[in-house]
């Protein structure tokens, strides 16, 4: 039975790590990982989302997985767009929803490129979009996470991503200040890769350092000290080998990424204007996406900023119900309005 829906809108967050896609009525209706699998020779795509993942560092000769929008903003056009498709199929199909040119919000990092934003709008189009909105990022996290973006307010708004870390003041509908830096989980899973390697001798892949990062990452200290048991392979006679890693290591190899988050906020308050300062000092930091589940980081940007910080409640999915409140409720209008891509 296919479902005829009264509402005809999709919010997208296209990120670097995850894309998510909110449909009105029903909500957040996909999350899949932004990875593609394709064939290197004739370029043919074998797999899209959570079956490109699992390829990852496990590929034979002449397949690739790779992140199509990975360094932030979009590393390859041509396979972003096949992505975007594939999954805005996927969610409608999936769902048995029948939609007629629905209008769709993508969000957008800010400091993307004309070019890159048009190859964007180029892969809605495809997909028989009605009218296409391109917010930015910051602001459609702030509205998922049900900041007052509409009044004469200062909110601030740091969104860890994969790619990018996006922070942003937000005052009635728009941004004021912001910066987009391209340090984020990626980055952490990096020092990680190299803290092993240097200190252990121990080469291990992207999974299974991001895995550790899940397990045993911390931004501030904590009493507990356990420990984790790493595979990976002896650089020194590369043979398989296991090390074990405390907390306190991980909170070591990731300091240094971590400090240039820190430093983005740190700036960003100095550059807002004071009457908007002290409303961030009185309500609070924001903290979105998938980084903002880093034990200890609301503590760490805390304490290094004296202004008190706030996880968002489910913050992988801020930017994903921003971009789909924003179509839906018309106290979004002029945000809505200001993002339509002409
Ligand atoms: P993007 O918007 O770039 O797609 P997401 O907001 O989906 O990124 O967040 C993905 C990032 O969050 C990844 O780098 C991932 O490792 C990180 N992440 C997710 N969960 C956790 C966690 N529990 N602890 C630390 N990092 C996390
Ligand atoms: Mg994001």
């Amino acid at each position: 039975m296919f479902k005829n829906l009264f509402r005809q809108e999709i919010g997208i967050d296209l990120g670097t790590a995850n894309t998510l896609i909110y449909i009105g009525d029903q909500g957040v209706v996909l999350r899949e990982p932004s990875v593609v699998a394709f064939d290197d020779q004739t370029h043919q795509i074998l797999a899209v989302g959570e079956e490109a993942r699992a390829m990852i560092g496990r590929t034979p000769k002449g397949v690739r997985a790779v992140r199509p929008m990975r360094d932030g903003v979009i590393a390859d056009l041509q396979l972003a767009e096949e992505m975007l498709k594939t999954f805005i199929n996927r969610a409608t199909a999936n769902n048995n929803l029948v939609m007629k040119h629905p209008d769709i919000a993508i969000g957008i990092p800010s400091g993307i490129t004309s070019v890159e934003k048009k190859a964007i709008r180029d892969a809605a189009i495809s997909s028989k979009a009605g009218q296409i909105y391109l917010p930015e990022e910051p602001m459609a996290a702030a509205i998922g996470a049900s900041l007052p973006v509409a009044e004469p307010t200062g909110s601030m708004i740091v969104d860890i991503g994969g790619g990018t870390t996006e922070v942003a003041v937000i005052s009635l509908s728009g941004i004021v200040v912001n910066e987009s830096i391209r340090i984020a989980g990626d980055e952490l899973n990096e020092a990680i890769i190299q803290y092993l390697k240097r200190v252990h001798s121990l080469a291990i892949g992207e999974r299974t350092a991001e895995e550790l990062k899940f397990r045993l990452g911390s931004a501030y200290k904590t009493v507990e000290n356990d420990k984790f048991d790493v595979r990976g392979l002896n650089l020194i006679n590369g043979l398989p080998r296991t090390v074990t890693v405390s907390r306190g290591e991980v909170r070591e190899a990731i300091s240094d990424p971590l400090n240039v988050i820190v430093e983005a906020v740190r700036r960003t308050l100095e550059r807002t204007p004071p009457e908007l300062a002290a409303d961030i000092f009185n309500r609070g930091i924001v903290l979105t996406g998938g980084g903002a589940l880093l034990q200890g980081i609301d503590e760490l940007i805390s304490n290094e900023t004296e202004v008190p910080v706030f996880i968002a409640e489910d913050p992988l999915s801020c930017v994903a119900i921003g971009t789909g409140k924003m179509l839906t409720d018309p106290s979004f209008r002029r945000v809505l309005e200001q993002s339509l891509y002409k």
